[in-house]
């Protein structure tokens, strides 16, 4: 944990109404404030890391809202990582907890583990059986886009394309959306087959030297493929290779930042419907990337883009939060639900897999129950007419 950081906290208190966990339970230790506080008397070396400190820290969704919120500019994501990386070098878990995070880490980022999965998912879905958990997806067709796809028309860009862990296998049409719509905006898609894990949600979990590892490894897939800008279409992910852009030779933009920037050229089909576009954390207060899925959807003539109430709280879904700490998860996701349906859209957009399932899990108890998509599925839904 790096004094410097700990040290530019000024205690203002700026941060506590932006922060999901205060608002839930209104104690200073689950507010960013009283969480670097913590760090710092661990740092200091008045404190030890021990099981109160590690709840505090394990109830943090790391949805970095607190970032936004701050006027001395305190980099929490950055503090956060690092006692999490400390948190899982030096203390030991019960076995419990140990087992489910040994579970959970060693699945998602192996995309073989997770093809199988899939298929046992599949055969399991198709004989009509009762959902296993809410948060598992209702699988359609799996569309592989790895490889090259050419641009339609004259070609505008080579991107090339992150394709995800959990959503190459579990969500694959969201992919299969991103490369339509690309390739009708006149750029190739190149999406190395062999790109893997990011490594977002082991560093989430303070996994960093494995994370860091499988971040090289997409970045070197890319780069042997001769692409030097990257398209993520999934917030959490996209903000950790940006993080570690340095290890990259080139650029890496969310997919809505780069269609706004390359501009409209494919025909916009009426898509005459009520859509409440949720902000993705990563997206919004790690990225800062707010306006452009906006401006896509408001882009789609009939659409219109409605606002979700506290649209910066975070929906509980924070990597693999809502299967570690599902209380809390599961309160955040309702109290998101609420919001959604007070406004009764006819669907819901969002920029990250995470989120979706979160979401579509929130909303089914009780009430209307809008299709949630990401946003570049709505964008592609207006495109193919
Ligand atoms: S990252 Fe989110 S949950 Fe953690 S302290 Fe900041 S605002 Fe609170
Ligand atoms: S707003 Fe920033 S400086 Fe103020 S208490 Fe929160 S983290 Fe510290």
């Amino acid at each position: 944990m790096n004094p410097d950081l700990i040290n530019q906290c000024v205690h203002c208190g700026f941060c506590l109404q932006a922060c999901p966990t205060y608002i839930l339970w209104g104690n200073e230790m689950d507010s960013p404030r009283g969480r670097i506080y913590q760090m710092k008397a661990v740092s200091d070396g008045a404190a030890l890391i021990n099981p109160k400190f590690v709840q505090h820290m394990d109830t943090c969704l790391g949805c970095v809202s607190c970032m936004t919120a701050c006027p001395s500019g305190v980099n929490y994501g950055k503090l956060i990582e690092e006692t999490r990386a400390e948190i899982e070098r030096t203390y030991q878990r019960p076995l419990s907890e140990r087992l489910l995070r040994w579970g959970i880490l060693n699945m998602f980022p192996r995309v073989g583990l997770l093809r199988i999965l899939r298929a046992f998912l599949a055969a399991y879905q198709a004989l009509g059986l009762p959902a296993l958990n809410k948060l598992t997806p209702k699988l359609g067709p799996r569309e592989d886009v790895s490889g090259v796809t050419p641009a339609k028309g004259v070609k505008r860009a080579r991107v090339g394309l992150m394709l995800g862990c959990v959503q190459r296998e579990f969500l694959s049409e969201i992919n299969g959306a991103s490369v339509r719509v690309l390739t009708a905006e006149g750029c190739e898609v190149v999406a190395p087959a062999e790109q893997g894990c990011c490594g977002a949600l082991l560093m989430h979990a303070g996994k960093d030297k494995d994370a860091l590892e499988l971040t090289r490894r997409m970045f070197a897939s890319f780069e042997a493929a001769g692409v030097d800008l990257i398209l993520t279409n999934a917030g959490g992910c996209g903000s950790h290779v940006k993080d570690h852009a340095s290890l990259f030779k080139g650029k890496i933009l969310d997919i809505s930042e780069f269609l706004v920037e390359l501009g409209p050229r494919a025909e916009r089909r009426a898509l005459n419907m009520r859509v409440a576009y949720h902000d993705s954390c990563h997206l919004q207060h790690a990225q800062k990337v707010r306006t452009q899925p906006r401006q896509l959807l408001a882009g789609i003539p009939g659409l219109t883009v409605e606002e979700i109430p506290e649209s910066t709280l975070c929906c509980g879904s924070a990597g693999i939060y809502n299967l570690v700490q599902p209380e809390a998860a599961e309160q955040l996701g309702q109290r998101k639900a609420e919001h959604i349906r007070a406004i009764a859209p006819d669907a819901v957009a969002t920029g990250n897999v995470g989120c979706i399932l979160q979401m579509r899990a929130a909303l089914q108890s009780g009430g209307p129950k809008p299709t949630v998509m990401h946003t570049i599925q709505i964008l592609d839904l207006s495109i193919r007419g």
